[in-house]
């Protein structure tokens, strides 16, 4: 077995196919697939993934592998061929499969070093290299003659590691720690020999005969409010010993979580959990779907479900969309099954993602809970895939390959028998589809666990409001609501639902807007640095003191920010508190989990705030919703838009009463009449998926049909216009009844960066050849977007039309 199959980095539909390269000897007993390699490709040496071992080739002379990046591989069998089913199902390139299965570290070229054990035993050629070195470059040892199964064997046996240096400043993975070295007693006895003076000698032994375990210096050090000579005397006095030991960054704070106990399930929870716990009990695949509202106890569910998962000796991945990932939320699972948890959030670092990785690819927690690319969690043995709200377009991935988090949960499942729980207040038309056809099964929770009934939904027209003389963006009663709740030192929580409206900037004399030279879009207003920026490329500009059209100082912005909520609230009731929460307010680390943890302390009355304050949030002081401008996104040119409606809806009232305290919710909308918002003021699921079902029947939208958009992007107008003319007649000579073709017709944004963009959409109901047939449309291309930087961009499952 000396030919290695190899999927190298070089982002080209001509490649995308595997290399043979010949493995040296010395690699011969360490390289395994799901490995990275560097080979030489062409004039150039670059990264390759190793999925095959074999004895053959049919190519003559093979060049050698020149270095093998990795001892361990970073991808499983599983993942290797997890990854060819993703490039085919998104049309993307194999390297691109697999590297979006890998944390970021190891998708760049960081430097590595080996790092040897606290107490590990070495070879002595080995240690020879060490030289008494905790850590040496990995250079070191490839110039050395050792081999590299003596590596791969230390390293298996966990006396040597190899890291990967991040930044030098994040990479702080090693602390000094302190333990006795000496039996109690003998401690006791030093103790009593020592000066009267030595008052923090004393202190710390006292406190180590106490707590004879391990201790960080720093903490020891802060404990104690002393330096460090002190610890080196008592070290130099062979009662204390120091020694250092990795420690994973770890942005939880474990110890403060207080453990809990599996509640006892009611009724509808113990039916929907029974099937759950027989797909696992018989490691059969079935994909469940927990359609249950906000506080009906489907995470009590996940929890003891997982429970059943570790039992059993094997892993569960949770998935929950990025914004939910709160530490409320985690601190669920880790309340639950302690250590043992995983977290994968996007705001943590590259190297505190590296380290929740590791925890899983060394086997040493059972459980993940994490963002969309959770999914390709390295477990070897997983025992079932949880998605809380999986209606959320975040678990869409809108670059290559242009996946859908809950089809690879799916794909998993089936592959290695075990079960997918969907869950949600308001499941997506094609899941719930599914589970009404029994695809799906379905199980429904139609109560909250504490029987609170969920807040009554009034709706006001703001129609009325401008009829009576209200020009503010509140009605009078929602004023009058808030005036209530303040008076009674209850908190309030008002969503603005932005998506679709943008603050811009307008000439009152002619009507001129400032759009992005670059992009056919208006430009942003951000008031705290008074400049416009463009949300689709880094574009920005000083606001114009005059129009640059008919030269008026009539300039003023409009449209409804959280700003500039945030500023007529304040102006309307100077008295109430308010706390702002929208990408501007929360995009430093940490941000977003700070208003949460001022809102909750009763530091201010008032949370306003985007989508982003829709989910999960859980405050028991909470007695008013407030929705601004309910059906600011039911206008927008996307068939979704209905139904991201209702679910937002739906979401947010959920935010009122969860407690004790009674809770409402107003809605302030033009279009009262609309059935998703009247639906959603009810609570009423069953009718809202009846009438947008009919609607999807009519216009052929999913689920009735699926979707397919081609994107076509050129700095020329005539060149994107002529290809999306080409492709879509190239299309319709090969595809059948009732397939449709839409287009080519401009993108909704219809230039973005200089680039002209057209797309067209393809409804089809059973087209088995349809990747075949844009796979021969990319061949057909692929030398003009080699060479001539045309664009075509295929997403298989669209989710956004831009
Ligand atoms: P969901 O995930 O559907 O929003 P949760 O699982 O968060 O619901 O449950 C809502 C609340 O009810 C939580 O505070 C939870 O601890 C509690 N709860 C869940 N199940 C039970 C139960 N069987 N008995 C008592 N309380 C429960
Ligand atoms: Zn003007
Ligand atoms: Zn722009």
């Amino acid at each position: 077995m000396k030919i290695a199959k190899v999927i190298v980095d070089v982002p080209a539909s001509a490649i995308d196919q595997t290399f043979d390269y010949e493995i040296p000897e010395r690699y011969r007993h360490v390289l395994t697939p799901g490995m990275r390699v560097i080979v030489p490709f062409g004039p150039r040496k670059i990264m390759g993934f190793v999925v095959k071992i074999t004895a053959e080739s049919s190519f003559k002379k093979l060049k050698p592998i020149s270095e093998v990046l990795d001892l361990v591989p970073v991808l499983t069998e599983e993942l290797l061929d997890l990854g060819k089913w993703l490039a085919h199902q998104t049309l993307s390139l194999s390297i691109t499969a697999l590297q979006v299965m890998l944390p970021q570290v190891l998708k760049s070229k960081y430097k590595k070093e080996i790092v040897r054990a606290a107490d590990g035993a070495l070879a002595h050629e080995l240690e020879d290299l060490f030289a008494g070195r905790d850590a040496i470059p990995f250079e070191l040892f490839e110039e050395s003659t050792l081999s590299y199964y003596q590596l791969k064997k230390a390293v298996e046996a966990g006396d040597l590691a190899i890291e990967y240096i991040v930044e030098s400043k994040i990479t702080k993975k090693f602390e000094t720690m302190i333990r006795p070295k000496q039996e109690i007693h003998l401690l006791e006895e030093a103790i009593a020999e020592l000066p009267k003076t030595a008052k923090k000698q004393h202190a710390i032994l006292d406190y180590l005969i106490e707590n004879p375990e391990e201790i960080s210096q720093k903490v020891l050090l802060s404990k104690f409010q002393t330096s460090n000579n002190t610890i080196k005397t008592l070290v130099e006095k062979n009662l204390l010993e120091t020694y250092r030991k990795e420690v994973f960054r770890n942005p939880y704070d474990d110890d403060s979580i207080i453990r809990t106990k599996p509640l006892e399930l009611t009724e509808e929870q113990e039916q929907a959990i029974e099937p759950i716990l027989k797909s696992i009990e018989q490691e059969e695949h079935e994909v469940f779907l927990v359609h249950g509202v906000t506080g009906s106890g489907k995470t009590e569910i996940y929890l003891q479900a997982i429970q059943e998962v570790i039992h059993k000796g094997k892993e569960a991945i949770v998935l929950v969309p990025e914004i939910s990932l709160t530490p409320q939320m985690v601190n669920r699972f880790k309340g639950r099954f302690g250590k043992n948890v995983a977290v994968m959030h996007s705001a943590l670092s590259a190297g505190e993602k590296f380290d929740e990785w590791r925890k899983i690819q060394r086997k040493e927690v059972q459980v993940v809970v994490g963002a969309r690319s959770a999914i390709f969690s390295p477990f070897e043995n997983l025992g079932i895939i949880i998605i809380d709200e999986e209606h959320e377009t975040s678990y869409k991935q809108e670059d290559q390959p242009r996946y859908h988090a809950r089809d690879v949960a799916i794909e998993r499942g089936k592959n290695n028998h075990f079960p997918v729980v969907l869950g949600s207040a308001t499941p997506t038309l094609e899941s719930f589809a599914r589970a009404d056809k029994g695809v799906y099964k379905l199980a429904t929770l139609n109560k909250r666990t504490n029987d609170k009934p969920m807040p009554e939904v009034i709706t006001v027209d703001m129609r009325n409001e401008l009829h009576a003389g209200n020009r503010t963006m509140f009605s009078r009663l929602l004023m009058d609501k808030i005036a209530d709740c303040l008076a009674k030192g209850e908190q309030i929580v008002l969503l603005l639902n932005r998506r679709g409206y943008s603050t811009f900037i307008m000439c009152r004399d002619c009507g001129h807007v400032k759009e992005c030279p670059h992009c056919d879009i208006a430009l942003t207003y951000h008031k705290n640095n008074n400049r416009l920026k463009c949300h689709y490329c880094s574009y920005e500009e000083a606001v114009p003191t005059i129009c640059p059209e008919c030269n008026s100082d009539l300039i003023r912005y409009f449209g409804t920010g959280t700003q500039r909520v945030e500023e007529a609230l304040t102006q309307l009731i100077p008295e109430a508190r308010v706390l702002r929460m929208d990408v501007d307010t929360t995009r430093r680390k940490g941000a977003h989990e700070k208003i949460l943890n001022q809102f909750a302390e009763k530091k201010a009355d008032i949370l306003l705030g985007t989508q982003m304050i829709a989910k999960g949030l859980d405050f028991e002081n909470v007695t008013l919703v407030g929705v601004l401008t309910a059906d600011s996104m039911l206008h927008l040119p996307d068939f979704r838009s209905s139904e991201k409606t209702f679910q937002l809806l739906t979401q947010v009232s959920g935010r009122a009463g969860r407690h004790d305290l009674k809770g409402e919710v107003i809605v302030q909308t033009y279009t009262p009449e609309h059935y998703s918002i009247q639906l959603a003021s009810q609570y009423n699921f069953s009718e809202f998926y009846m009438k947008e079902m009919a609607m999807r029947r009519a216009f052929k939208y999913p689920p009735y049909f699926y979707l397919a958009l081609i994107t076509i992007t050129h700095q020329n107008h005539v060149k994107v216009v002529q290809t999306a003319q080409q492709i879509v007649r190239m299309l319709q000579q090969k595809v059948h009844q009732p397939t449709v073709i839409l287009g080519p017709t401009p993108s909704p944004i219809p230039r973005i960066k200089d680039r002209y963009r057209y797309q067209c959409v393809i409804k089809y109901k059973h087209e088995p050849d349809l990747r075949k047939y844009i796979q021969e449309i990319n061949k057909r291309f692929a030398e003009e977007v080699r060479k001539n930087d045309l664009q075509i961009i295929v997403d298989m499952q669209p989710y956004h039309m831009m």
